[in-house]
């Protein structure tokens, strides 16, 4: 099993992303140029083209955040629920797993624990503390203090899973795939890949896309952007497998909704064209180094304003100056798009 990319609820998204994409506290550290489009560098790229930049071509170091890994450590959990039979899959056993799937995390991770043991957290308030670096009057008084930081965040991430049992039940569920790993090159060349929580498959054929969100469900004015992943999920299946999915589904666990959408060819076209004018204007910042900063009120989550202009920073030199980039030129949607790809269960 691969570590998974969450995008759950943390909108800057800070997990290292699939190999070739950059970003992450994992990734390498020489920068390149971008190769492929997942929907949370598209999503990046769409908040603050800066920060897409700094994170994906300079890919530049970002804290762990607590919102993030318990969002990774929660799908983990879920995702690990349907190893049991139906019967089991019941919330005191998917508590239990809470435990353990972090212990493998910060097996995976180990500088997870600076979460808990400095006090600071990501700002989510799921972590408490005063940020002082923990550092006052006695090593013991600090290991109490992260102790505690870490099993308010464990009892956190139970909460979140026993919601699940509110909004599904799992013991009436067999996906097909879960943590699937989809890639799709288009004619343009264009590289879109994601990994999608949970594919159900009907007996009649039909395809359900479920996305889980360890955040709360957005105000319905912002509905059209939560839907922009799960939709970009659904086009790369479209272009693998031929035959667009029945229906799409956001399980919001942190407020307990869930949101459907039905899409068709119209729809998943239109997010086709989108996507390419996304890679179109990525493309052309990459070539001509001209990444704007956007301010919003996603900076407070930012790490880069230290390097940001809009804070008063100053960017690294442009890494790819004079750098052949080769990027795949994209072009309107077609009927030979998506002729490539490749899935696998992660
Ligand atoms: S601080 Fe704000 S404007 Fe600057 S890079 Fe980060 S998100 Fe963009």
């Amino acid at each position: 099993m691969s570590t998974r990319t969450d995008t759950g609820n943390h909108p800057a998204d800070p997990a290292p992303p699939p190999s070739g994409e950059g970003g992450g506290p994992d990734a390498p550290r020489a920068p390149a140029p971008p190769r492929a489009l997942s929907p949370s560098r598209a999503a990046d790229f769409m908040t603050c083209p800066l920060m897409y930049r700094f994170r994906v071509i300079d890919r530049l170091p970002e804290k762990p955040r607590a919102s993030a890994a318990r969002g990774t450590l929660v799908h983990a959990v879920l995702e690990r629920l349907f190893d049991d039979p139906a019967a089991e899959r019941t919330p005191p056993r998917a508590r239990s797993l809470v435990a353990p799937a972090w212990e493998r995390l910060l097996a995976d991770r180990p500088e997870l624990a600076e979460l808990f043991t400095d006090g600071d957290g990501d700002g989510g308030g799921d972590v408490g503390g005063d940020g002082d670096g923990g550092s006052g009057d006695g090593g013991d008084a600090a290991a109490a203090g992260a102790a505690e930081r870490l099993a308010e965040w464990l009892a956190g991430a139970e909460r979140l899973v026993e919601r699940w049992f509110t909004l599904e039940d799992p013991a009436r569920l067999e996906p097909a795939e879960r943590e699937l790993f989809v890639e799709t090159v288009l004619a343009s060349g264009l590289k879109l890949r994601g990994v999608i929580d949970r594919l159900d498959v009907a007996p009649t054929g039909e395809v359900r896309v479920v996305d889980y969100k360890t955040g709360k469900a957005p105000p319905p004015e912002y509905a059209a952007d939560a839907l922009f992943q799960i939709k970009f999920y659904a086009l790369v299946l479209w272009r693998l497998r031929g035959s667009v999915p029945r229906r799409l589904q956001l399980v919001y666990l942190g407020s307990g909704d869930v949101l459907t959408y039905d899409p068709d060819e119209a729809d998943l076209r239109g997010v086709e064209r989108k996507v390419l004018a996304l890679w179109e204007a990525i493309r052309r910042a990459t070539e001509s180094g001209d990444w704007r900063p956007r301010p919003g009120r996603l900076c407070g989550w930012c790490d880069f304003k230290d390097s940001c202009p809009a804070f008063g920073g100053t960017p690294p030199p442009y890494p790819l100056t004079g750098v052949d980039l080769g990027l795949p030129q994209p072009r309107p949607a077609g009927a030979g798009d998506g002729a490539q790809g490749r899935m696998d269960t992660a």
